[in-house]
């Protein structure tokens, strides 16, 4: 068991049987910890300060498993105490075994008194983390060691806790979790950029015109890092009525912004026997469960974001959890755009795709929450988006976020074989490629929608984080893959 996540119950039941086992610093802080004043702990994790008194040393530890660290005590009684006070400095990992006992000091209940110190991994002045505060460009460049301060450990809790209550609230709800390919020979958009996945080696041989010769490749044809599941998830929404797909998405887009990555997660629901509105409902829905979730379980994580890096974010989250979400057509948002005194960078008229900074405008200064614009016009949308009687727009609804933007893009999937077809040569796809999409259509095809959540962009809006790169663990973005 040692290491492992135990319990509060499962430390209970360790101790009573006389176990000394590891107990994580979040179990010692919490209200209904059962270990008691007096008890002995063994606790493991890196050191983030130490105050060394001559005769005493403060040493906080923290091990990941919350923010607060544990403060531990030592003194000349250890036997290694010179040891210690030689040996220890920030960023070293200890295993220490103590008293829990009432702590003097404000902000901790609790702290440990050491009757043993094991250093475990030493650490040296050379360590980058030394002092409290550090850019998160900065810390960027350190991307292996960055977990282990304030904000990108929180940064990991909260990532694991949005993943883990996307998996609840789809499992609630009876989707079916579905693992999509991440090798694929469609290009979900026609136009969006891809990376391509190759096993030839440089000097693979060409034909005359110069071409790649793909008879040598693995597959035998061109294939590439998937934009998207979406398409895969159809095919199984249409054997299973609601599934979801969660996996990592890959765009080669050369987009050097705060919102972008080379490399990033996407969480897909896709409903058979729904249209638009199921698909603008369950997102609304599925937003509101999540941050719903992080408030009530990782407060004291997010009340860190609220503290130093974006003021007003819990109060915030709590408004959108409790406010509908606005919801108007794309020719009203072009209306108000049209109306607004704002001058824009990018001009605005029916037709354009609205950029960021329309987006923002609408959602930040006009509307101040969470807007769902639905029917774009066909034209700038992807193929698979259903076209609307009025002849000019499709079934696409975005969900834009104050401060970020588009979060969310859905629609309802075109269902009609013959527009369809007539769509994907119009985005002068290969349709033999795409022939098995088609089937989808041919045999037994529904009315079906889903959408398309960034979740990284999910992480950066409930936790203010200025840049994308600062929420995933190790980003990919153009000239940036390293670690
Ligand atoms: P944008 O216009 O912001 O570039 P998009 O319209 O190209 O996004 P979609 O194809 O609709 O994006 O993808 C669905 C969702 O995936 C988006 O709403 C967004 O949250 C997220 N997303 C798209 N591209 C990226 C990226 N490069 N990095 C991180 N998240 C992304
Ligand atoms: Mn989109």
């Amino acid at each position: 068991m040692e290491g492992r996540n135990c319990s509060i119950e499962d430390i209970c039941k360790q101790q009573k049987e006389g176990l000394n086992m590891r107990a994580l610093i979040k179990h010692l802080h919490h209200e209904k910890s059962s270990h008691k004043i007096g008890d002995h702990v063994l606790v493991m994790g890196w050191v983030r300060t130490l105050r060394d008194q001559k005769k005493f040393a403060f040493i906080e530890i923290n091990d990941g498993s919350c923010l607060a660290n544990i403060q531990v005590i030592a003194n000349s009684d250890l036997e290694n105490f010179s040891e210690i006070l030689e040996k220890v400095a920030t960023g070293a990992s200890l295993k220490v075994n103590g008293v829990l006992v009432e702590s003097p000091g404000k902000g901790q209940k609790v702290e440990i008194h050491a009757k043993q110190i094991e250093i475990v991994g030493q650490c040296d002045s050379s360590y980058p983390l030394q002092k409290k505060r550090h850019s998160f460009e900065f810390l960027r460049s350190i991307a292996h060691l960055r977990p282990r301060t304030n904000s990108l450990g929180a940064i990991a809790r909260i990532r694991n806790a949005l993943a883990m209550s996307t998996h609840r609230f789809f499992q609630e709800r009876d989707f079916l979790y579905v693992n999509t390919p991440i090798i694929t020979a469609s290009d979900c958009e026609g136009a969006g950029e891809l990376f391509q996945v190759t096993s030839l080696k440089e000097g693979a041989s060409k034909n005359e015109r110069g071409q790649t010769d793909y008879s040598e490749d693995f597959f035998e044809k061109p294939v590439f890092l998937t934009p998207s599941g979406q398409l895969n998830a159809e095919a199984y929404a249409l054997s299973h009525s609601n599934v979801y797909t969660f996996g990592p998405t890959f765009r080669a887009e050369n987009s050097n912004t705060s919102r972008h990555l080379a490399e990033f997660w996407m969480v897909e629901p896709e409903m058979a026997f729904a249209d638009l509105q199921d698909s603008t409902k369950l997102a609304e829905a599925y937003l509101k469960f999540v941050l719903s979730d992080l408030l009530d379980k990782h407060l004291k994580d997010l009340e860190l974001f609220n503290s130093f890096i974006a003021k007003g974010l819990v109060e915030k989250l709590e408004h959108v959890i409790k406010n509908p979400f606005e919801k108007i057509s794309y020719t009203e948002a072009v209306q108000i755009l049209e109306k607004s005194s704002k001058k824009f960078e990018f001009p605005v008229h029916w037709g354009i795709d609205l950029q960021s900074e329309h987006e923002r405008y609408l959602t930040e200064e006009h509307f101040k929450k969470p807007l769902m614009v639905t029917d774009y016009p066909k034209d700038i949308k992807a193929f698979y988006m259903r076209n609307n009687e009025d002849g000019k727009t499709c079934a696409a609804v975005d969900v834009l976020v104050p401060q970020m933007g588009e979060i969310i893009g859905g629609a309802q999937r075109e269902e009609r074989f013959d527009i369809l077809k007539q769509k994907m040569t119009a985005s002068k796809l290969n349709l033999e490629t795409y022939d098995w999409y088609l089937d989808l259509r041919r045999f037994g095809g529904a009315p079906h929608a889903g959408f398309g959540l960034g979740f990284e962009r999910l992480i950066q809006y409930a936790t203010g984080m200025e840049n994308i790169r600062d929420v995933i663990p190790f980003p990919r973005s153009p000239k940036h893959a390293d670690f």
